[in-house]
């Protein structure tokens, strides 16, 4: 059988510097744990316009339909403000997400131990929180029509549709209850029934969906203000969040920033299955290409180690080997390693980016 195929695309900024310790996690798993991959490394985003005029060629698109799972690093930067918006560094990136279909957005909020005292919460609220919310990404208010701003008498009026098909929720939820049974089998699905059409469609269809081919996971419902309170009240109380792509943009903006750091944020959208059972996959850490710190050496690439955990996870069923890696990073930040984004007022020294991405490799041989 040959190897599970990767497609890396670093991007611009600190993207290939975070990357580049990617690189080395993944030789690990090659040569540890014999687990292979076919990895091709392509451009996208201001240097993809850089050396072909566009942000993303229809060859890498090819490429990013054809593999197992896409990897990449981040996109933009000052040098491209100005160019045309059609050929700017983030358009590659969306036409990634549109053609490969992306619609369902996993964001984690995790809470490392060690950093448990990073976050604007009290300790005991976030240590160990390990919740997972999934936004609904190519539907809803971002995209319905009718949309605009039109004259109304003399005035002006804004307008944006919040529109869902039953089949864009059932294939949503369904994202949900199968990461669920990864995980700790529970999904609360967030919504305004009490107000909105939309609302009380997206409820009736995630419960139909449940009870016809998911009863075994424990569903619950909640409506996003109330969803919202709780994050912040008691997050563990929750597993996996399914909500529409407008809370999803709050609820998870909200629920990543309980744990601290951009840095250390994941991601990963997933669509429809392929032929072989896999879905549909890109992963990003939630950062962009920081062209303030890009070339320093400071950039924190636990963001995209993480995002690559989330592939051995989801991808390439690999749940345990996926936890082998976020006890490394847990590990590594426990013996007090800190990249500058992560330094409290303690006088501590921060290491680089290669230190980061050594020292979780070394972590990884010590699990062994
Ligand atoms: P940003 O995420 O690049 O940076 C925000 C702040 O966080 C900066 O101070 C940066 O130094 C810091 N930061 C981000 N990632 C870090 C890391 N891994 N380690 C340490 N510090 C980190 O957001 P921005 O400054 O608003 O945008 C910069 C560029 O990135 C823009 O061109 C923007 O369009 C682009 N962008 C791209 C993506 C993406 O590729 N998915 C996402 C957001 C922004």
């Amino acid at each position: 059988m040959s190897n599970p195929s990767l497609l890396i695309l670093p991007g611009d900024g600190i993207g290939p510097e975070v990357m580049a310790e990617v690189r080395k996690v993944i030789d690990w798993f090659g040569a540890k744990r014999d687990m292979a991959f076919d990895v091709s490394e392509d451009l996208v985003g201001g240097c993809a316009y850089d050396a072909h005029g566009t942000p993303l060629t229809d060859e890498t698109m090819a490429k990013a339909q054809e593999v197992d799972a896409v990897l990449l690093g981040a996109v933009g930067g000052p040098k491209y403000d100005t160019l045309d918006f059609s050929v700017k560094p983030e358009r590659g990136l969306l036409r990634l997400r549109k053609e490969m279909d992306l619609y369902a957005n996993l964001r984690p909020a995790q809470c490392f131990d060690a950093l448990a005292d990073f976050s604007s919460l009290k300790k005991d609220v976030v240590a160990g929180l390990d919740i997972m919310i999934i936004r609904e990404l190519t539907s809803g208010v971002y995209f319905g029509e009718p949309r605009g701003v039109f004259k109304e008498g003399n005035e002006r009026v804004g307008i944006n549709t919040q529109r869902y098909t039953e089949s864009e929720i059932a294939r949503v939820a369904r994202s949900a209850f199968e990461l669920a049974r990864k995980r700790d089998n529970k999904v609360c699905s967030m919504e305004k029934a009490n107000v909105m059409e939309s609302g009380v469609l997206w409820r009736d269809v995630v419960q139909e969906i449940h009870d016809a081919e998911y009863p075994d996971v424990e569903l619950s419902h909640m409506y996003a203000d109330a969803g919202a309170m709780q994050l912040t009240r008691w997050p563990k109380q929750f597993d996996v969040i399914v909500t529409d792509n407008l809370f999803g943009d709050l609820l998870s903006d909200l629920a990543a920033m309980l744990t601290g750091s951009l840095g250390m944020l994941p991601s990963a959208s997933l669509g429809a299955p392929m032929a072989n059972g896999r879905p549909k996959a890109l992963y990003e850490p939630v950062h962009g290409s920081a062209p303030d710190i890009a070339g320093t050496g400071k950039a924190n690439p636990i963001a995209c180690i993480l995002s690559f955990a989330m592939a051995l996870r989801y991808s390439f069923d690999k749940g345990d080997e996926a936890t082998r890696l976020e006890e490394a990073v847990n590990a590594v930040l426990a013996d007090g390693l800190r990249t500058a984004d992560l330094l409290g007022e303690d006088g501590v020294q921060p290491v680089s980016t290669a230190e980061m991405g050594d020292a979780v490799v070394a972590k990884l041989d010590a699990s062994l």
